[in-house]
């Protein structure tokens, strides 16, 4: 809703006892003033607007004072990551007379970025002609590192800080639906590491929890930046290969498998894995290219694991 302040309908009927009364103007700027959240007003040209007026919780948010920005654009504001889309569409939205809400990025004077939730709504004259924009900004930056680092713990295995199983069937789904897309080749690799019940029998589950996160860790280091590395289960991983054949997916399987191969644990307890690995066929959903993978993985079980096998393209 486009809003008066200051004078018009809607101070008059909000405020009915204050309305007309001399001091309701300083009342009204003092509340201005008082605002927990920040507010900035810029004149009416949307193609430069100029700021106007910028209230004290503006200038703590930002760093920037009230001299400093009167009379500058609120690009000031704006840096690298300031979501151009959302300026496009606030843009839109008070062309055509709305009010607009969202999200972004801002930067403070000294740099440093922080996340706003922000409105901003046109301001009327008594003849509904737009004035001024009125924008009220809080810094949720507090709450997006939260939901940050929540989204990371639901997702990520707390023993390896590879990808969790309901994560990693997700990224296998994205990725898959990105490979039919733009006609681009993908592939997965399946693996299980070899008689590891012996590992937890002879040498405690404890040395098996570190053989399992050691080789996590393995994933995380030489995994390329691109690829995703995956906690399939117990001591199942999967390893997503993005934009990469079969040949070269087996290559870098075959350079797993032997990098596990050459680990020592408490200095001399060695493993192996056994890997399977299918490319992604076109139209084949994720279901079909994980079975694949771990029908490949089975072939290399039964000839004799510590080994890789491939799925027909
Ligand atoms: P195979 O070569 O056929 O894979 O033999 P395997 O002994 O590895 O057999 P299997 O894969 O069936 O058994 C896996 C074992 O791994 C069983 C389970 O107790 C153990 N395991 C699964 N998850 C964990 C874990 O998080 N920590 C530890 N220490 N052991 C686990
Ligand atoms: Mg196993
Ligand atoms: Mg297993």
């Amino acid at each position: 809703m486009p809003s008066r302040i200051m004078s018009g309908n809607l101070a008059e009927r909000a405020l009915p006892s204050l309305y007309g009364d001399s001091s309701f103007q300083g009342l009204a700027e003092a509340a201005l003033e008082a605002s927990y959240d920040s507010i900035l007003i810029t004149d009416n040209n949307l193609n430069h607007p100029e700021i106007v007026y910028v209230n004290p919780a503006f200038c703590e948010m930002t760093g920037w004072s009230r001299d400093e920005v009167i009379g500058h654009t609120p690009a000031i504001l704006q840096g690298e990551e300031t979501d151009r889309n959302v300026t496009d569409r606030l843009r839109r939205a008070l062309k055509a007379g709305r009010d607009f809400e969202g999200r972004t990025i801002n930067y403070r004077k000294n740099g440093r970025p922080f996340h706003i939730e922000w409105r901003t709504s046109p301001v009327l004259n008594e003849n509904d002609e737009v004035t001024h924009f009125l924008a009220i900004q809080r810094d949720v930056t507090a709450q997006v590192r939260l939901m940050q680092r929540l989204r990371q713990q639901a997702e990520s295995d707390g023993l390896t800080e590879l990808l969790n199983h309901k994560a990693g069937e997700n990224e296998l789904k994205l990725a898959i639906a990105r490979a039919q897309k733009e006609k681009r080749p993908l592939s997965v690799s399946l693996f299980d590491i070899d008689h590891f019940k012996t590992v937890n029998d002879d040498h405690g589950h404890a040395t098996g929890d570190l053989v399992i996160e050691r080789i996590g860790r393995l994933i995380n280091q030489h995994l390329n930046r691109q690829d995703i590395g995956v906690r399939w289960g117990g001591e199942e991983f999967l390893l997503i290969f993005l934009e990469t054949d079969r040949e070269a997916a087996q290559q870098a399987a075959e350079a797993f498998r032997r990098l596990i191969a050459n680990m020592r644990f408490h200095d001399e307890i060695s493993v192996t894995a056994s890997f399977g690995v299918a490319q992604y066929r076109s139209g084949e959903d994720s279901v079909a290219l994980f079975q694949r993978a771990d029908d490949a993985l089975y072939k290399a079980k039964k000839e004799g694991r510590n080994r890789v096998c491939a799925s027909k393209p």
